[in-house]
């Protein structure tokens, strides 16, 4: 699959992953909401911390901890 680019227009971050079979694995969401906001307790973004348009969309799997691309 090939990279995604994920957003945050809050924060102005971005990060580019290379999503695996079912998406993004919970070690790559965690990278992801670190590079993204990082911020404890901030609730700007989605689950991987994306915020704005033109970010994918993406659903936290609550059974194996994968976001799913949509
Ligand atoms: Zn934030």
């Amino acid at each position: 699959m090939n990279t995604i680019t994920l957003t945050n227009e809050f924060h102005n971050t971005s990060i580019n992953l290379v999503p695996g079979r079912g998406g993004l694995s919970p070690r790559q969401v965690t990278r992801a909401r670190r590079a993204l906001c990082g911020i404890a307790g901030c609730t700007c973004g989605g689950d991987c911390g994306e915020r704005g348009p033109g970010n994918p969309a993406l659903a936290i799997n609550p059974t194996t901890g994968w976001a799913e691309l949509a």
